[in-house]
């Protein structure tokens, strides 16, 4: 079933990165981690779904997404983009993405941390973030989604590796994608879950540095 919900808050989360809080209907329901497709209420535009991961809890009172906002595509989330309060969006029914299995290890590039969002928040809320860890790629440091409560949460455990420039502080720099070298300096124990989430390309290679250093990694491929 289709809900038209109202757009209550935007917000900047990053030069292109916007945060959309909307009304919640009645018993909807959904995971951490569970994502639904995405329509604009508006002329045109109410056939493009597109799909986006909730970042609220479902105890929440509203809904919310955290979206990346790509003008190069001329699709839906340049549309997104330009969104006011009082605007409305279209949602279906949650079904599931990524599927936290217990403690591990979340490896993500740019926007793909968004699935993480909802599952680190719940766990937080649970006294239950354990030794989760986050290892978060980004091309530079403005790139970097909810870099402050990332760090209130996961502490330590919170790993930032810039590709595109000169990082700050103890963030890493790495030439390119993370390899095998990075991902054993990293992380000492290959046998506990893993969930990866980013680019096709960063996908493809964590995946196969992840499977020759012995982990069985779980993957939610996030734009091609
Ligand atoms: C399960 C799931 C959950 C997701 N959750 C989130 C989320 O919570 N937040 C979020 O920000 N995103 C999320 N995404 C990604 C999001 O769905 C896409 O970014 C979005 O669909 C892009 O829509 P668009 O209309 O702007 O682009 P589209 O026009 O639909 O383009 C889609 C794809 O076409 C290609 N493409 C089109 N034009 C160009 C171009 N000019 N240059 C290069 N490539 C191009 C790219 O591969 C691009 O990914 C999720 C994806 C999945 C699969």
């Amino acid at each position: 079933m289709a809900h038209t919900l109202r757009i209550i808050d935007v917000q900047d989360v990053t030069h292109d990165v916007k945060q959309f809080t909307l009304e919640k209907p009645d018993g909807y329901e959904f995971e951490p981690g569970q994502a639904t497709e995405v329509a604009i209420d508006k002329e045109g535009w109410r056939e493009e779904k597109r799909p986006f991961t909730f970042t609220s809890l479902n105890d929440d009172e509203y809904l919310q997404f955290v979206i990346k906002i790509y003008p190069e595509h001329d699709g839906v989330t340049e549309q997104i983009g330009k969104l006011k309060k009082g605007d409305s969006l279209i949602l279906d029914e949650p079904w599931g993405t990524i599927q936290y299995d217990g403690e591990g290890v979340f490896l993500a590039g740019g926007a793909g941390v968004t699935p993480f969002i909802a599952i680190f928040r719940d766990l937080h809320e649970n006294g239950e973030i354990g030794n989760n860890k986050l290892i978060f790629s980004n091309k530079t440091e403005k790139d970097i989604i909810l870099k402050e409560e990332f760090e209130e949460i996961l502490g330590d455990n919170f790993i930032n590796a810039i590709t595109d420039e000169e990082p700050e502080g103890d963030h890493i720099f790495l030439d390119g994608f993370a390899d095998k070298d990075f991902l054993k300096s990293q992380i000492d124990d290959f046998d506990q879950p893993f969930y990866v989430c980013g680019p096709g390309p960063f996908n493809d290679a964590m995946m196969k540095y992840l499977k020759e250093l012995g982990a069985n990694p779980d993957a939610l491929v996030f734009e091609e």
